[in-house]
């Protein structure tokens, strides 16, 4: 099959004006000029996209399928609220109704040109909507408990749901990983266990870490509503909390987590100099969730020292609980707008900057980008086409600016994984969005006040 566009945006290298993709079976074969690809492959079908840009599919680093329903059901309140009132609703809801909210995640996935996702679920509803959907990803099975009595049994629990994930899910598309849900959620020795359990392995684990300031008190002071409201609320009030008197990054590296050979913190707002070096270090990757953040009054990561550090960053949505939609574009544009306003030219990011992170960074964050994060013969087909030929996006010179600052989740045209085609011009291919329209309703009446 071979893709045409007016912009091919290989990410490795420059991009290419009046641009092919020659993909067969799972993998891109070739990329280059569109004279020189149909006069090479004279007989091959083709997909001629117009006006628009071919590019590696973006590399959402922290979602949460399962949460697509709370969209806009608790809005407009700061972190803690926001958890805890996400937390009280989430006993209303059936195996059944998790299953479909994470199906509308995926949905909206596929429809804002996500293909991979480092998904963190508790229900395991994400691994039925990212296999039968066609995505390709990391699933986090999320752990938390704040209990000592508590921690074995639960660590044996997510371990063989682990293993039960992976009986389901293709492993040259989806890897399963484990998630210690965060500092204020889970005790010490849970984060010890499980840097002992995965011990020299490269299995993925991921937690959000140094998210919101009142994370920060609670770790550092013993206070901040994470301390008292959210622990009574979560059944752990009688269990003793004394204040480490250090941040979340320097506490959670005192346990060995951030040893581990693939790990990934989520958030990173609230560090210090001390921290990323420490981040640096350990080889840390990290999801920039910008919008989300910002949104829901966490602050803003320091993307600048993180970049001159060459950490390994990439995006994230954090789902649409949080986030409201999973709009990449919308992310990409928040998150670099948010660091221009804040810091001026000091460390002024491109869009190029952020289509790179968008793709071959997040690759890269995942430990893929052997796999995936550009458009290079012997890559996975991993491959998305976008619109410029709208109102708002015309004339436009410069693929990289026009993506960033003018398109939105309605302008992909299509969204292929491993040479499958997912979406095609409003058209789903693996999933019926339709269907979902009235459970959500139903599902809605359960979550809401
Ligand atoms: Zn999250």
């Amino acid at each position: 099959m071979l893709l045409l566009a007016r912009y091919v945006l290989p990410v490795s290298g420059p991009h290419i004006d009046d641009g092919a993709v020659l993909v067969r079976g799972t993998d891109i074969i070739e990329v280059g000029a569109r004279s020189d690809l149909l006069a090479a492959y004279p007989d091959e079908d083709v997909l001629d996209y117009g006006l628009a840009a071919l590019m590696p599919g973006f590399i959402d680093l922290h979602t949460h399928l399962e949460y697509s329903v709370f969209r806009g059901v608790v809005d407009d309140l700061p972190y803690s609220r926001w958890k805890m009132e996400v937390q009280r609703r989430e006993a209303f809801l059936s195996e059944q109704d998790w299953a479909d909210s994470a199906i509308l995640g995926a949905v909206e996935a596929i429809r804002s040109g996500i293909t991979t996702i480092a998904d963190v679920s508790d229900s395991g509803a994400a691994v039925a909507a990212a296999s039968d959907s066609g995505l390709r990803g990391v699933l986090y099975r999320e752990i938390s408990t704040m209990d000592t009595a508590a921690i074995d049994s639960e660590l044996s629990r997510a371990f063989a749901d682990m293993a039960e994930w992976a009986t389901r899910t293709d492993p040259d598309r989806l890897s399963i990983g484990i998630a210690p849900h965060s500092p204020y959620t889970c005790h010490p020795r849970l984060f010890q266990s499980i840097a002992e359990a995965v011990g020299g392995a490269d299995t993925h684990v991921a937690l959000h870490l140094a998210g919101s300031k009142d994370e920060y008190d609670f770790v550092k002071y013993g206070s901040s509503p994470l301390g008292q409201d959210f622990r009574t609320q979560s059944g752990w009030a009688d269990q003793p909390w004394m204040p480490t008197g250090v941040s979340p990054v320097r506490y959670i590296y005192q346990w060995g987590l951030l040893d581990l050979a693939n790990v990934m913190a989520v958030h990173c707002v609230h560090v210090d100099d001390d921290d990323i070096a420490i981040l640096e270090r350990t080889d840390v990757a990290i999801a920039y969730c910008a919008r989300c953040n910002a949104k829901l009054g966490m602050g803003t990561a320091p993307l600048r020292k993180f970049s001159i550090r060459e950490l390994r960053v990439g995006l994230g949505t954090d789902s649409p609980a949080s986030n409201s939609t999973m709009d990449f574009f919308d992310e990409m544009r928040v998150g670099l707008l948010i660091q221009r306003g804040m810091h001026g030219e000091d460390g002024f990011f491109s869009s190029k900057t952020f289509i790179t992170m968008a793709t071959l960074d997040g690759a890269r964050a995942l430990k893929l980008d052997h796999l995936i994060g550009t458009l290079e013969p012997g890559k996975r087909a991993d491959i998305i086409a976008v619109d410029l030929s709208q109102s708002y996006q015309v004339p436009t010179q410069n693929p990289y600016s026009a993506l960033v600052h003018t398109s939105n989740q309605e302008d992909v045209l299509m969204t292929m994984v491993n040479g499958s085609i997912l979406y095609d011009r409003g058209r789903f291919l693996t999933l019926d969005p339709e269907v979902m329209r009235d459970r959500l309703e139903e599902m809605r009446l359960k979550v809401r006040d």
